[in-house]
């Protein structure tokens, strides 16, 4: 402490007694337990009652803590014992963090930031988050229905925004068409108007013709009559192809009037699959093509999702996506079959009670042995 205005001024202008005063300061300081008190409550009454020298004061130590790194290290590895041995400190730190992150955005902003990167980098810091998280996660319920709220709210945000999506999607189309029937009954457009019939006759009993090749049900103008002559070019591939399988003969169970469809009882083919005939190839949809369905046995009949996964061969992946117009989905890109081990599953499952029952009766009940 300086005693008059002299030393002041020398203190500010020679740099030489500047080091000399501090070097004394700090060998004092780390000597005289007495001193080093002194200097700390002298330190904490100037800054709690002089607003300036606390400012200087918070300056100079960030920038110190900026540019030394020395100094960086030592106030870290002080600041980490700290918080672990002193709770009264440790609850201070945390209830500040805690309120300047409420309140100051740009703070908020980069410590998010921060965060997000260290989790992506550092595969420690992670692996520390993960468990962390799943403790919590587990142990404290507080916390788990937190969790499940924000989670609940943001699924529902997101599940809100696909609805009206959707639903500003629908009506855009129909403002759409309604304006073009609108236009086209205006200007008596019968071509317009005739295809629309001709589209709605069409679509208006299903797909109920069935491809003979690749047994696919398609509407009427996506098939042809199969005439089996027109193919003539690979004998054995045309007979393999063309199963005929569903076409209706009358027999004396369909009596006088028979039920069926009229276009059950000829025979169809794709335009996909007539010209691969027609050029003697086998049809990549045709059935003969190794794509046989045969029918589902009678005790796998009656499963529900769960039981189909566990019994499945292959667990298929396939990116699906939403079709611009019409709300319908596509398959795009690969579809991949992962083969999955059903033994495995199968083993891993408990035992029928049934199972049980028959295991213990061979085995008999338990006891000790006689010799
Ligand atoms: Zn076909
Ligand atoms: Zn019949």
């Amino acid at each position: 402490m300086m005693k008059n205005s002299k030393e002041k001024e020398q203190y500010s202008q020679n740099a030489e007694v500047r080091q000399r005063k501090l070097g004394y300061i700090r060998t004092r300081d780390q000597q005289d337990k007495r001193f080093c008190s002194k200097q700390k409550s002298y330190f904490t009454q100037r800054c709690q009652t002089d607003h300036e020298f606390k400012k200087k004061n918070r300056s100079r130590f960030s920038r110190r803590y900026r540019t030394d790194e020395c100094f960086t290290m030592r106030r870290r590895a002080y600041i980490t014992e700290r918080y672990r041995d002193d709770v009264g400190f440790k609850n201070r730190q945390r209830s500040y963090i805690t309120e300047r992150y409420r309140d100051d955005v740009g703070f908020k902003n980069r410590q998010r930031s921060y965060i997000t990167e260290r989790y992506r980098d550092d595969v420690g810091f992670r692996n520390r988050q993960r468990y962390y998280i799943t403790r919590r996660y587990l142990n404290n319920p507080e916390f788990r229905f937190k969790h499940q709220e924000i989670m609940r709210r943001i699924m529902k945000t997101k599940s809100d925004s696909l609805r009206t999506k959707t639903i500003r999607r629908v009506s855009t189309l129909l403002q759409k068409y309604k304006v073009i029937n609108q236009l086209c009954r205006e200007r008596n457009d019968c071509v317009i108007m005739k295809a629309v019939e001709l589209f709605k006759a069409q679509i208006k009993n299903g797909p109920t013709f069935v491809c003979t090749v690749c047994h696919r049900a398609l509407f009427p103008n996506q098939v042809r009559p199969c005439r089996r002559s027109f193919y003539k070019k690979n004998r054995h591939v045309v007979a393999s192809c063309l199963t005929g399988q569903f076409v209706h003969i009358c027999d004396d169970e369909c009596q006088a009037s028979c039920s069926v469809p009229a276009e059950r009882k000829l025979e169809w083919i794709c335009h996909t699959c007539c010209p691969h005939l027609k050029d003697g190839k086998m049809p990549a949809f045709a059935v003969a093509n190794n794509l046989t369905l045969s029918d589902i046995p009678k005790e796998l009949c009656g499963l529900n999702i769960l039981e189909r996964h566990l019994i499945s061969k292959c667990i298929s992946f396939a990116k699906i996506v939403p079709l611009p117009k019409g709300q319908q989905r596509a398959i795009r890109g690969n579809v991949v079959c992962v083969p999955s081990e059903v033994q495995e599953t199968v083993n891993v499952l408990p035992r029928l009670r049934i199972q049980k029952h028959n295991y213990s009766r061979r085995c008999g009940p338990l006891r000790p042995n006689p010799h």
